[in-house]
């Protein structure tokens, strides 16, 4: 259910590529509760919808959109630490095999890195790399050389 009350027709703030200003636009169309295109109150030009001007971050109007069509996106991905320590629960670091291009791993294999620690295989990249989790963040290591 839709509950947002922009629709096309509807006047909202958007950053002018014309007038380079945040000014009044009026909506043009929308995909789902997304405005898609606008024009400009002031010049008439028409283009893509941009809540905020250009100058504010990529970040600030990515964040700007997501809160107007998506409320439920409200908590990003985990954090890479809790992650990395449900992979590993119920585990023992004496299980891992020690690290070497040489051999090769399959996901779900624990792992002793020389120098990342020990690390959880979370999948095979394709025949010589596979995704490692480690404390620090997830790797790409090279395998079966
Ligand atoms: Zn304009």
């Amino acid at each position: 259910m839709a509950t947002t009350k922009t629709k096309p027709g509807s006047t909202v703030d958007s950053w002018c590529t014309k007038c380079k200003l945040v000014l009044a636009h009026t909506v043009e169309a929308m995909v789902d509760a997304r405005i898609t295109r606008v024009h400009c109150n002031t010049c008439r030009g028409q283009h893509a919808y941009r809540p905020d001007a250009p100058r504010a971050g990529g970040k600030a109007a990515k964040a700007g959109e997501g809160r107007r069509s998506a409320p439920k996106k409200a908590v990003a991905a985990a954090p890479i630490r809790s992650e990395y320590e449900t992979l590993l629960r119920g585990r023992t670091a004496d299980k891992a095999r020690t690290y070497a291009t040489t051999e090769r791993f399959a996901p779900g294999e624990l792992i002793k890195h020389s120098t990342f620690g020990i690390g959880v295989v979370i999948g095979e990249r394709d025949s010589v790399k596979i995704d490692v989790a480690f404390p620090d963040g997830q790797r790409v290591l090279l395998h079966g050389r």
